[in-house]
């Protein structure tokens, strides 16, 4: 199927009309402008991924309590195809939005939604803007039943305030950017991101979920499941749990960098990392060294 090159401004397509198991597969917003593409998580199931404008967002469609749950709100300009695109699958209002954390790529369309929609974020993510923002500092939950979600602060990694949002129910998680594919993370230092919590942070993100197999991080590739219509290839518990490894290892080298007296640049010219992480984007590799040499510099040097 094609997305977004349809004549009409909006193209709905339901699996049931096309026979056989799968999901919805939906684009929703103007030809050549803004489309948002949109799939349910697992056939018959009310949670829809929604991809481009910005970091994957989730919608959760309580029909129970009459409400649609957002996980981000994608960049400013996005919040009103957003809308679109949920209009197609549900009438009912978004009543809230929650902010895995407060870069303007996740949060920057909280304010196009309606005023009355409640913005749910970590106290620390200080960039979450828009109508008024209910804060949390270590856990939350939100909704009850089958799409029951539980709000999770662990600790500073790519942001000071970033947010796992587990659907316990559903062996669902989004886990925001602290997991960046099969790639070297990107860590904003300046809103309190940290290089050397980042593996203590994942570690107990790894230790204290259970029971998720389903997860969605905030961007990367989510090409189609072959042969299932609509629905898309997500990240697994093992990717997290190598992943969390994976920070740890990297933090480790660099520690021995330093050790041996090498500099940033000579540490991140030296890096070494074991064979099974062969495959992963290092473009941040030498920006996360300095920032661990300088968060690992601080700490040697504040007064005991
Ligand atoms: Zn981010």
């Amino acid at each position: 199927m094609r997305w977004g090159t349809a004549a009409c401004p909006l193209v709905a397509v339901g699996a049931l009309a096309l026979g056989g198991p799968g999901g919805v597969a939906i684009a929703a917003g103007q030809p050549a402008a803004k489309t948002v593409r949109m799939h349910s998580l697992s056939p018959g199931d009310t949670v829809y991924v929604l991809l481009d404008g910005g970091g994957h967002s989730l919608a959760v469609v309580d029909e129970d309590r009459g409400e649609v749950v957002l996980v981000d709100a994608k960049s400013a300009g996005w919040g009103q195809t957003v809308m679109d695109a949920v209009a197609l699958v549900t009438e009912l209002p978004v009543t809230t939005i929650i902010n895995t954390h407060g870069h303007a790529d996740h949060a920057g369309g909280n304010g196009e939604l309606p005023p009355t929609t409640r913005i749910i974020a970590h106290e620390n993510a200080a960039g979450a803007s828009g109508p008024p923002v209910t804060t949390f500092r270590d856990t939350l939950s939100l909704l009850d039943g089958p799409n029951r979600i539980e709000l999770y602060h662990f600790g500073p990694a790519h942001t000071g305030g970033d947010i796992v949002v587990v659907f316990p129910e559903k062996g669902v998680a989004h886990v925001g950017d602290l997991v960046n594919g099969k790639a070297a993370p990107v860590i904003d230092a300046a809103h309190g991101g940290s290089g050397v919590a980042y593996p203590e942070t994942l570690a107990r993100l790894a230790a204290e979920i259970d029971g998720v197999d389903t997860v969605i991080a905030g961007h990367g590739a989510m090409p189609p499941v072959p042969g299932v219509h609509g629905m898309l290839q997500t990240m697994t518990w093992a990717d997290v749990e190598e992943y969390a490894a994976f920070t740890r290892d990297f933090l480790a080298a660099v520690r021995e960098a330093m050790d041996a007296g090498l500099d940033a640049a000579e540490a991140a010219a030296a890096l070494r990392l074991p064979e099974r992480y062969a495959g992963y984007g290092m473009e941040q590799a030498e920006a996360n060294v300095r920032i661990i040499y300088d968060e690992l510099r601080a700490r040697r040097e504040a007064p005991q």
